[in-house]
């Protein structure tokens, strides 16, 4: 069924379903390692590559192809790879397109582990990594060189709801001629598709929002065939970090009700970042959808919803006392789960100066903005009343 015309919650149900000759109607779940040939000379075909067709599930698998192209049709890109969790993502993408020599521009703020790949492990092979300020969209282009052969970015970012331009982004990789790769994790395609802005390669950690129920690992990678087909699948297929097809068919399933629990949790977070505006143990509050944000404006052109993270600061007047003062409202929520994770049904809230940004020194963290005060909620599907009423008990500890 052709369903690129449909809205993005039809898609979100119906692109890239393909039924078996007993015609189920929810999508059925291959767990089969490989495929049975008709003949050898069909296997030397599919082998070869000169006939369509599954082969062995570390290349392709059904479920994982429903999948991909269901999540291609929502970020409008052409074609999509599944990998077995969000790093895998990131680092068959590096593997796809760098090689020893290469430069990399990677914006600061990114995820804990992008950063321990880039400058820890890429290192190790020769690729060497600068760290921007991604807010300054000049930033790109200053500090390229002619090495430069990919740039990296996250927005909003993680704890702070930082958010990168994503047209100037596109812009700058054009202009130094590097590739342009968008973690869109935090927002996910319900409210924000960089391909549109002419971003080459969008990354994702299926884990969070596109399971959306904290079950399963997964990743992928999106983009023009050209580049998927060409340059990440022989590296995914011979590397091995495939994604399994239950957590592809657990993943496809949390697509279904994609749209409708981003825009529910987005709008939960906006009611809880407003609420929190105007509590007195409260410093500052970070979050895209208000109007205090310094690129609220920009959020506005690029998002359709703020995202659903809210981190805020509690008032002290030391790096301690905040410190003890974040962890003692931690302590006292009754609701929301104290985990790192994000992306899920549930709550959760977490302190990124001792947990996600644990192992950054206290100058990078400072430097980076994320004091001992910041507590980081991530905005689940509980009512909203719920969640406020526990963290005005925990705010009065
Ligand atoms: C969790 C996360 C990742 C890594 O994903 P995994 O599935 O845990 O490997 C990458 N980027 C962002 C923004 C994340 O939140």
């Amino acid at each position: 069924m052709a369903t690129d015309d449909f809205e993005f919650d039809t898609r979100a149900i119906r692109a890239g379903t393909a039924r078996t000759p007993f015609n189920e109607h929810s999508e059925a779940l291959f767990l089969t390692s490989s495929f049975v040939f008709d003949s050898a000379a069909q296997a030397a075909a599919r082998f070869a590559g000169s006939e369509e067709g599954f082969v062995y599930s570390r290349f392709s698998n059904p479920t994982v192809r429903m999948f991909e192209q269901r999540l291609a049709s929502l970020e409008g890109g052409e074609d999509c790879l599944a990998t077995s969790s969000g790093m895998a993502a990131i680092l068959a993408t590096c593997l796809a397109t760098l090689r020893a020599g290469d430069h990399v521009l990677c914006a600061a703020n990114v995820f804990g582990a992008t950063v321990q790949l880039f400058s820890g492990v890429l290192a190790r092979f020769g690729i060497e990594t600068t760290f921007v300020t991604a807010t300054d969209p000049s930033a790109w282009r200053a500090a390229s060189t002619p090495k430069t052969k990919l740039l990296f970015c996250e927005t909003p970012s993680n704890p702070l709801m930082e958010v990168v331009d994503l047209q100037a982004f596109a812009a700058a990789g054009k202009a130094v001629g590097a590739l342009t790769v968008v973690d869109n994790c935090f927002c996910t395609p319900a409210l924000q598709r960089p391909l549109e802005f002419g971003v080459d390669l969008v990354i994702h950690s299926a884990t969070k929002y596109l399971d959306g129920q904290g079950r399963v690992l997964g990743g992928a990678i999106v983009g023009r065939r050209e580049l998927i087909r060409d340059a990440v699948l022989p590296v995914l297929r011979t590397t091995g970090p495939s994604l399994s097809p239950f957590n592809a068919w657990v993943a496809l399933k949390g697509l279904e009700t994609l749209g409708l629990r981003m825009r529910a949790q987005s709008d939960a977070a906006l009611a809880l970042a407003r609420w929190l505006t105007a509590r007195p143990e409260v410093e500052r509050v970070c979050f895209p959808g208000l109007e205090s944000h310094p690129q609220y404006a920009l959020a506005q052109r690029q998002q359709s919803g703020p995202g659903t993270v809210v981190s805020f600061e509690v008032r002290g007047d030391s790096p301690s006392e905040r410190r003890a003062r974040a962890w003692r409202v931690i302590d006292a929520v009754k609701l929301m789960s104290i985990t790192a994770n994000l992306g899920d049904t549930r709550t959760t809230i977490t302190h990124p100066a001792t947990t996600t940004h644990g192992r950054l020194s206290a100058e990078a963290r400072e430097r980076a903005g994320i004091g001992e005060g910041l507590i980081r909620i991530a905005v689940g599907l509980e009512a909203i009343e719920d969640l406020t009423r526990d963290l005005t008990q925990a705010l009065a500890t």
